[in-house]
């Protein structure tokens, strides 16, 4: 099985790669989903993040203040090193065990923090999205109705392009319409097909 870490920058198109990817049946492993179902009311992570950041971080409901956690750990890397000591083991964990359960030729691991949060190591090739930063800041503002200074505090958090890129085996830049997007990873679909089927280097 060959896994494949697609990653980019917020906006870049991972999402509408990540879709053409599995028109081909390419089965895609979303560890923002896999963060989200780990901090379900009742999961063992859910109960150390209200330990290490207290009861303020649950509602009423017992359920995650998703958007009051990331705020509290933007400006607090401390706080930031914590949660992700709760959440990337579990992860990490739950992405080995989906891996080892499918049986397609090759699969997709979407890691939007991949040059952030080391989780290369997972993956045996790396596949960036590339937009240039102004693409990403008109595609996030039209996207999330946001203004401009929001989706740059976002970018500015983020590892920079160079670094990503620095990591890519193949990028694909995300600079034309979808049409052009869908034909790049169709060529990757059989590109990847063909990487299974020759002997590795
Ligand atoms: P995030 O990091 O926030 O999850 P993402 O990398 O998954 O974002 P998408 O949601 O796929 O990015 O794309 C961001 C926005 O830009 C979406 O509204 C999407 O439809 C649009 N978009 C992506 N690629 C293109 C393209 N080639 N042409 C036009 N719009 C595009």
């Amino acid at each position: 099985m060959l896994v494949i870490g697609l990653t980019g920058g917020i906006g870049s198109g991972k999402t509408a790669v990540s879709d053409r990817f599995a028109l081909h049946g390419a089965p895609i492993i979303d560890t923002d989903l896999i963060a989200r179902q780990l901090v379900e009311p009742g999961q063992p992570a859910l109960t150390e993040i209200a330990a290490a950041f207290g009861a303020e971080c649950l509602d009423d409901s017992g359920s995650l203040r998703r958007a009051y956690l990331r705020e509290r750990v933007f400006a607090d890397p401390e706080g930031r090193r914590r949660l992700e000591a709760i959440l990337h083991p579990r992860i990490r964990a739950r992405v080995r065990e989906r891996i080892a359960s499918l049986t397609s030729p090759y699969c997709l691991v979407v890691i939007p923090l991949l040059a952030e949060t080391g989780m290369d190591d997972l993956v045996d090739r790396i596949l960036v999205v590339d937009v240039p930063e102004t693409e990403q800041v008109r595609r996030v503002m039209a996207r999330d109705r946001v203004d401009a200074d929001h989706a740059h505090r976002i970018l500015a958090a983020q590892a920079s392009r160079d670094r990503r890129l620095a990591l890519a085996n193949e990028v694909l830049e995300n600079t034309g319409d979808l049409d052009e997007l869908g034909r790049q990873v169709d060529g990757l679909h059989r590109y990847y097909l063909q990487l299974t089927t020759q002997p590795s280097e």
